[in-house]
């Protein structure tokens, strides 16, 4: 027979096998299931409940290869209310006014008390209570901006008021708590009247918490006199933030039921209850010291404490679903606290070291004009435009009532590296002003707490290593998912329609990451309501989301389940996912605050740094790919003609660097939203001041040293150049008179705190002295 006849028979039979629905379910899908059910990596519920948590957001266009970037740029701005916004310019501000990071680690090792009243009675602790139990009821977008002003001034504070409003009591008890349980606790909790913390965290089980040790055991017992169904439970807990403080203890163990007292399981599984800590057997009180942030944390344990089974959240039928509840109300949580106080210390670290870098000068020049200072503060600048896009954008997701699961991650992950990034570039820009500790140093205590943010919420190597790609594939993939329940069920039907229609979705993206990479993202799409100088931007986010696609679809095919062991391929293509989300909400931010042209550097310093950290990305995980074959095919889809993305410029880090220094409204847009002390005898008040009349000064000296240049004037001696400038009539009083301020200013500014050789320990112990009475 002719080949071409058999190709023809063969086309046309695999054309009638895929193409008939019935036929091809029961010809291919029955075996390709069968083989599917065997490659699934094994699952345990946790596992299960954690992937299922949240909902899939923008990340799920960005992972689908084909974002619809019209969808993005439609999304609605968050805004604050009168009453929000009222409430941000008063009590928030008010209470930023009463504390800084000094005073709280030297003096109170905690909150001053009038700042803790002052907090409690102005409702700070109960921001995400609704209205009817007597909270705020504040939007994620408000809560957000509260903690990053508050982060701004003092870590104490903003750790203090954004743990309360985190994943802990309240949140758990608004989404599963009975009515009794929210009748009672959540007036209290709105009015500060109970300290609430949350302990999940054991000596044995940390980032691995659902191997949590701590137990309970259903029994009966003795309650307020009558004899009642409870749980002994036996607990040790650590690192558990407000604990030593805490009236209301939130507690998570593991609930057996050996006596079927609760229905037919022996191993109930993570059940979270909350506990009241005056409980007799509740041990609580000692604290931790995180790295002198003198915030309230610390252990606290308890052995075979009778409680009633009253005491579960959300009553005896909640038992077991613990864990389900807290992955649940994790990515709210996650999304808004630790990006928000991120931002909050970089919006200070950012405005203070570029007004610091144009006041110092080195070599007769402001350190902020050298080339290798500019470095860092574009990094800086332009860090910092992305990540509050990012907090701003997200915050905005749960406010329109996702709990984005993997954006949480990436935003937590994203945001703390590039805080600790910011603080460091701005405390080597710094130099000694940042290293010596005193109420003048604005840097060194957020250098000294920012591993904090780095290790709580998911620690950071696992969020990136573990969470970002290894839940995303799962989650935000148009049909993983979908094959692995209709595998689990044996759905035939379902897993035909999934298998296939993933299919087609790896063909298209390998066919579109492909044909954008040989002709330079040039016919990509790019939305017509974008500004035009950045749609070029879209259209190698577009084409990089192709090429993600598509290696992450690999990459589950060719590693299976060995893909979770993987770790650095899953890292790096987190990366690529987490950049493109950066990204975007870099050129969301651009258009949502009405196109400002004076902030382009900005935006394009950090879309350039996200696209080519991106593709870097991609190509390291495609350099270290398991199967070398493997690596060298999805190289030629990903990269036929090589990576042509280059780094920011030095001249556009000029730029941003630039923006930094002196004042503007793009400095005063990437500051917005930090405290500005309204005392002028405040360090960042002093600072401020001396940034203006640095500027001021810059102009007289130029005056100066055209006159010496053209030798109209000369300093001999030691005379003060200054006075024989005046003298020739070069400058005038006026002009001696900008030079002497901005002197004063800059004397002022890099002055460092020194104290006596007990560091002021003695001072800071002596009790206050009795005001004398009046005559
Ligand atoms: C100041 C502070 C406040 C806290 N507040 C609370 C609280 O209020 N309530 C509460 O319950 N808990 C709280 N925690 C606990 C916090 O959430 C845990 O510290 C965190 O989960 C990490 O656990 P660990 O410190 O035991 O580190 P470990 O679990 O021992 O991890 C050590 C390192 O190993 C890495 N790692 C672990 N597993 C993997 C993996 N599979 N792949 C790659 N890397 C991995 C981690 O990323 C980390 O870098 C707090 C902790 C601190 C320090």
């Amino acid at each position: 027979m002719h080949p071409l006849v058999i190709l023809a028979a063969i086309v046309a039979v695999s054309f009638v096998l895929l193409g008939v629905a019935p036929l091809r379910r029961q010809v291919v899908s029955r075996f390709v299931l069968g083989w599917y059910r065997r490659q699934l990596p094994a699952m345990s519920q946790t596992e299960r409940e954690a992937i299922d948590a949240g909902t899939v957001w923008w990340d799920g266009d960005l992972f689908s290869g084909n974002p619809d970037w019209d969808k993005l740029l439609a999304l609605q701005r968050p805004a604050l209310s009168p009453e929000e916004q009222s409430f941000l310019d008063n009590e928030t501000e008010q209470l930023c006014a009463m504390v800084n990071d000094w005073e709280t680690a030297q003096i109170w090792q905690d909150l001053p008390p009038q700042a803790w009243q002052f907090a409690k009675d102005k409702g700070f602790l109960g921001m995400i209570i609704p209205k009817r139990y007597g909270g705020r009821e504040f939007s994620a977008t408000m809560h957000s901006m509260v903690v990053q002003k508050l982060a701004s001034r003092c870590g104490v504070a903003a750790v203090h008021v954004m743990v309360p409003n985190s994943l802990g009591p309240a949140e758990l008890l608004l989404n599963y708590g009975t009515e009794e349980q929210k009748n009672h606790y959540l007036p209290r909790l709105a009015k500060g009247l109970e300290i609430p913390c949350f302990g999940l965290t054991n000596p044995h089980a940390g980032s691995d918490a659902a191997a949590i040790p701590d137990f309970g055991v259903v029994c009966r017992g003795t309650w307020e006199g009558k004899e009642v169904l409870g749980m002994r439970v036996t607990w040790e807990k650590r690192y558990i933030t407000l604990g030593p403080i805490s009236t209301l203890l939130g507690l998570a163990f593991r609930l057996h039921d050996p006596d079927h007292l609760l229905g037919d399981k022996d191993d109930v599984g993570i059940t979270c209850a909350l506990v009241p800590t005056h409980t007799p057997g509740v041990n609580i009180g000692r604290r931790h010291n995180p790295l002198n942030a003198v915030f309230q944390n610390g252990p606290n344990w308890g052995k075979d404490v009778f409680m009633p089974l009253d005491w579960i959240i959300g009553g005896p039928k909640m038992a077991g679903q613990g864990w389900r509840m807290l992955m649940e109300c994790l990515a709210a949580g996650r999304s808004i606290s630790l990006p928000s106080s991120s931002t909050g210390y970089c919006k200070l670290a950012a405005r203070a070291t570029g007004a610091y870098a144009r006041v110092r000068s080195q070599f007769k020049t402001p350190i902020g004009k050298f080339e290798g200072i500019e470095e860092p503060l574009a990094r800086v600048g332009a860090s910092l435009y992305m990540m509050d896009a990012a907090r701003a954008m997200t915050a905005g997701a749960v406010d329109a009532g996702e709990k984005p699961s993997v954006v949480s991650a990436i935003v937590k992950y994203h945001l703390t590296e590039r805080g600790r990034a910011v603080v460091n570039d701005c405390m080597d820009i710094l130099g000694g002003k940042g290293i010596c500790l005193g109420p003048n140093n604005f840097m060194g205590r957020s250098y000294q707490q920012l591993p904090i943010a780095i290790t709580v919420e998911g620690a950071n190597i696992l969020t990136r290593n573990l969470i970002v790609f290894g839940q995303g594939a799962i989650r935000c993939h148009p049909y993983v998912l979908k094959e692995m329940r209709a595998a689990q069920s044996g759905d035939l039907a379902g897993f035909d329609a999934a298998f296939f229609g993933h299919a087609r979705h790896v063909i298209a993206n390998e066919v579109r990451a492909f044909f954008m990479a040989i002709t330079g993202s040039r016919f990509a799409f790019a939305p017509s309501g974008a500004a035009p100088q950045l749609r070029r931007y879209y259209r190698h986010l577009t084409r990089l989301s192709s090429a993600l696609a598509y290696a992450a679809d690999i990459s589950m095919l060719v590693l299976g389940g060995a893909l979770k062991r993987k770790e650095r391929i899953s890292a790096r293509l987190g990366d690529a996912l987490s950049m493109l989300y950066l990204a975007s909400a870099t050129l969301k931010r651009f258009e949502d605050e009405g196109r400002q042209e004076a902030d382009l550097p900005l935006v394009h310093w950090s879309v350039q740094d996200a696209i080519f950290r991106a593709a870097d990305a991609l190509d390291g995980a495609l350099a270290n790919y398991p199967s070398k074959v493997w690596g060298a095919l999805l190289r030629i889809v990903i990269f036929p003609l090589g990576r042509h993305f280059a780094p920011p410029s030095d001249s556009l880090g000029h730029q941003v660097a630039r923006l930094l220094i002196a004042p503007s409204a793009s400095r005063d847009r990437l500051s917005a939203g930090m405290y500005m002390p309204r005392d002028a005898s405040d360090p960042f008040s002093t600072l401020e001041a001396a940034l203006a009349a640095a500027i001021d000064a810059e102009a007289v000296e130029a005056k100066i040293r055209a006159a010496q240049k053209t030798g109209s004037i000369r300093a001999a001696g030691g005379e003060d150049l200054t006075l024989v400038a005046l003298a020739a009539k070069v400058i005038t009083g006026e002009e001696v008179a900008v030079l002497k301020r901005a002197a004063q200013l800059r004397d002022e500014v890099i002055r460092v705190d020194h104290f006596p050789q007990d560091l002021g320990r003695a001072e800071a112990l002596r009790p206050a002295q009795p005001q004398r009475a009046a005559a």
